[in-house]
C-alpha cells in the first residue's frame, strides 16, 4: 500500500544506520566533500561513481528535501533552489529557447512577470498573459512557436482559479509543456502532476517552510529533465539552496498537513465572519459557495486554502487605516506563515503593475489580502473586527 501524504511528509529517506540512528535528518553544513583519492575525485566528476563533490552540485540535506518534495507531488524528481524565483526561472530557462512563445495566466506573480519581460527584451522570448477561462481563448493565442503553458492557480491576490484539467488537455493536444506554480496550495491541497502537468514549481518560502524564516524554492518534474535543470539552471546559474535552509524546510514539511488543515479551517471561520461585515464591499474566497469558480476549487483542490481577499468600503484611505489599526495580525507581504499576515496589493505586492492593468486584473485600491495564520480564530477575528470598525471612523 502506498502511504498517505501525511505520513510521507514526516518520514525520511536517509539511511539512519549511517547516522548513529538519528531520528531527524542530519544537517550537512559543508561547502565541499573530501575524496579518498585522486582517482575517486576523477571518477565522481566523470559521473562514473556516485557521491558528493561540492554543495552547489549536490548536498545530502538538500537532496533529502528534493526526494521528499518529488514524493509529495507524485513527480519523478525535484531540484531545490535558493528561492521560489530560482525554481520558476530554472524551469523556464530549461524549457524556452530564444524566439519561443509561452502562454501565461494573467495576474501571474510579479517577479515571474518581471522575468518574462527581461527575457523578452534580452532573448526574444515572447509571452501572452491570458485569463485561461476557456479553450477558445487559449486557441486564439496559440502560435506555432508556443512551447509552454505556465499556470498559477489560485492567482494572487484575486483568487481567480484556472481549470487545470481543461488547460492540461489543451496543452497535450498542442504539444505544450505545462508548468504549474503550486505555491498557494502546496501538494497537500492540489497535485497538478497527477492531473497531467509536466512541472510543478513552489516558493517553499510560503506554506512548505511555513514559519516565515526561510527563502527557498523547489521544482518537480520528469527525472531526465530535472537532471538537465540541475546541471544547467542550478549548477551554472547558481540559485542554490543552503543546507540549513533545506533542513528548516524538512522540519516545516513534517507539519505541513496539520498546518494546512488549520489554515483552511481558520480561513473558513474568518470568511464566515467577514462576509457579513458592513465595512466590506466584496470578498473573494474559493470556499465561498457563491463564488463563480467554486466548482473548479472543489474539483481540483482538497480544501479551499488559507487565503482570503476582500474589498473594504472607503478605498485606499480606509484600507491603510485598517492596516494601521491591526494589533495581532501583521502588516506584511508573503503568506503561509503561522502569523496572520495582511497586505494591500495595490501599494505593495502589485505596486509595480501599472494602475490600468491593476484595475483590469481586479486589484482595486480597496482590496486587501489576508494570509490566515494559525492563531485562535476568535483572536484573529477580534483583531480584524476592531480594525474594521476604526477604519470607518
Ligand atoms: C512568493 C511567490 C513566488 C516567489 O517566491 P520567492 O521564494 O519569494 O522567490 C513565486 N510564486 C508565487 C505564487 C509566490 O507567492
Amino acid at each position: 500500500m502506498t502511504r498517505h501524504i501525511e505520513t510521507k511528509m514526516i518520514h525520511s529517506h536517509f539511511n539512519r544506520k549511517q547516522h548513529e540512528g538519528s531520528l531527524s535528518h542530519p544537517l550537512y553544513q559543508t561547502s565541499t566533500f573530501v575524496f579518498d583519492s585522486a582517482e575517486q575525485g576523477e571518477a565522481r566528476f566523470a559521473g562514473d561513481e556516485s557521491g558528493y563533490m561540492y554543495s552547489r552540485l549536490g548536498n545530502p540535506t538538500v537532496n533529502e528535501l528534493e526526494t521528499k518534495m518529488a514524493d509529495l507531488e507524485d513527480g519523478e524528481a525535484a531540484v531545490a533552489f535558493g528561492s521560489g524565483m530560482g525554481a520558476v526561472t530554472g524551469v523556464l530557462m530549461h524549457l524556452l529557447n530564444s524566439s519561443d512563445h509561452v502562454l501565461v495566466t494573467e495576474g501571474v506573480y510579479g517577479c515571474t512577470y518581471g522575468f518574462l519581460e527581461l527575457f523578452q527584451d534580452k532573448y526574444g522570448i515572447q509571452y501572452d498573459l491570458i485569463a485561461m477561462d476557456n479553450e477558445a481563448q487559449l486557441k486564439k493565442y496559440l502560435r506555432p512557436e508556443t512551447k509552454v503553458l505556465y499556470v498559477e492557480t489560485p492567482i494572487n491576490p484575486t483568487m481567480k482559479l484556472v481549470d487545470l484539467t481543461m488547460v492540461i488537455e489543451f496543452a497535450k493536444e498542442n504539444g505544450l509543456k505545462v508548468v504549474v506554480d503550486n505555491t498557494f496550495s502546496s501538494p497537500y491541497l492540489q497535485k497538478p502532476i497527477t492531473l497531467g502537468a509536466d512541472f510543478v514549481v513552489h516558493s517553499a518560502t510560503k506554506y512548505i517552510g511555513g514559519h516565515g524564516d526561510v527563502i527557498a524554492g523547489v521544482a518537480i518534474g520528469p527525472e531526465e529533465e530535472m537532471r538537465t535543470i540541475r546541471m544547467t539552471s542550478l549548477k551554472d546559474v547558481g540559485a542554490v539552496l543552503g543546507a540549513f535552509d533545506a533542513w528548516l524546510l524538512l522540519r516545516g514539511l513534517k507539519t505541513l498537513a496539520v498546518r494546512m488543515d488549520r489554515h483552511c479551517d481558520n480561513a473558513e471561520l474568518i470568511f464566515n465572519q467577514l462576509k457579513d461585515s458592513r465595512f466590506i464591499e466584496d470578498i473573494i474566497y474559493p470556499g465561498d459557495e457563491n463564488y463563480k469558480q467554486y466548482d473548479i476549487a472543489r474539483n481540483q483542490m482538497k480544501k479551499p486554502g488559507g487565503m482570503i481577499s476582500f474589498e473594504i468600503k472607503g478605498g485606499k484611505t480606509a484600507a491603510q487605516r485598517f492596516l494601521n489599526e491591526l494589533k495581532l495580525c501583521k502588516v506584511a507581504v508573503s503568506l503561509g506563515d503561522t502569523e496572520t499576515l495582511i497586505q494591500h496589493p495595490a501599494s505593495m505586492t502589485h505596486a509595480v503593475v501599472p494602475a490600468e492593468n491593476r484595475m483590469k486584473m481586479g486589484i482595486r485600491d480597496s482590496l486587501l489580502r489576508i494570509s490566515v495564520g494559525l492563531e485562535h480564530h476568535e483572536d484573529i477575528w477580534a483583531d480584524i473586527h476592531q480594525a474594521l470598525e476604526k477604519s470607518a471612523e
